[in-house]
């Protein structure tokens, strides 16, 4: 198809399968690589290789790890009491970084959509979320699933799962992005801003 050797146009078209990478970025990569020693190249195959091979998900809270328990369930410095449920392995990441949640989390591995149809009929496996509850002092969990209808609906779903457990459930707060203005903001943002209202002067 190309002009390039055979072995060339293949690292691109595997390079240009991954997400957000496009056939001239693939080109770049590549080019990048036969530009460095061949050592650079084996370093990230290697890094890749392995990381398929040892990363699997917690045998607890499904989050991605390198053990049968991932750092986090297997630490004594989280509070055991706090639990956040999330939709994927990244979210976790991406809470972490802020650095404020000490808790454990939950990752549901997927979301309910509602073009599944109406009743409990989704794929997500809650099991492990009863077994968490049981193995850890849980009494309030965080529902942090997307804002969106898949999130949303999937956030009800785990609710309902969790009525019967003696647990203070709360939704992330949702509404206005920081440095947002209020004038471009649609409405059903400032709609849900407006429930998750915070108390200035207590
Ligand atoms: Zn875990």
């Amino acid at each position: 198809m190309g002009s390039y050797p055979e072995v060339v146009e293949r690292a691109i078209e595997e390079l240009s399968n991954l997400p957000g990478i496009g056939r001239k970025s693939a080109e770049r990569i590549v080019f990048y690589l036969l530009d460095r020693p061949r050592e650079s190249a084996k370093k990230l195959a290697s890094a890749i290789y392995y990381m398929r091979e040892k990363v699997r998900f917690c045998e607890v809270c499904n989050n991605f790890s390198q053990d049968n328990l991932c750092p986090i369930c297997s630490s004594d410095a989280r509070d055991r009491t706090m639990l956040c449920v999330v939709e994927q392995p990244s979210d976790v990441a991406v809470i972490e970084k802020a650095g404020i949640y000490k808790g454990l989390y939950y990752v549901l591995l997927g979301s309910v959509s509602p073009l599944d149809g109406p009743g409990k009929n989704s794929g997500l496996n809650l099991g492990k979320l009863a077994s968490m509850l049981k193995r850890f002092p849980i009494r309030e969990v965080i529902i942090a699933t997307d804002a969106d209808t898949d999130g949303e609906m999937t956030a009800l779903y785990v609710q309902e799962f969790l009525n019967d457990h003696e647990l203070d459930i709360f939704r992330i707060g949702m509404g206005l992005p920081v440095g947002a203005n209020i004038e471009y903001m649609d409405a059903t943002t400032i709609a849900k801003a407006l429930q998750c209202r915070v108390k200035m002067r207590l």
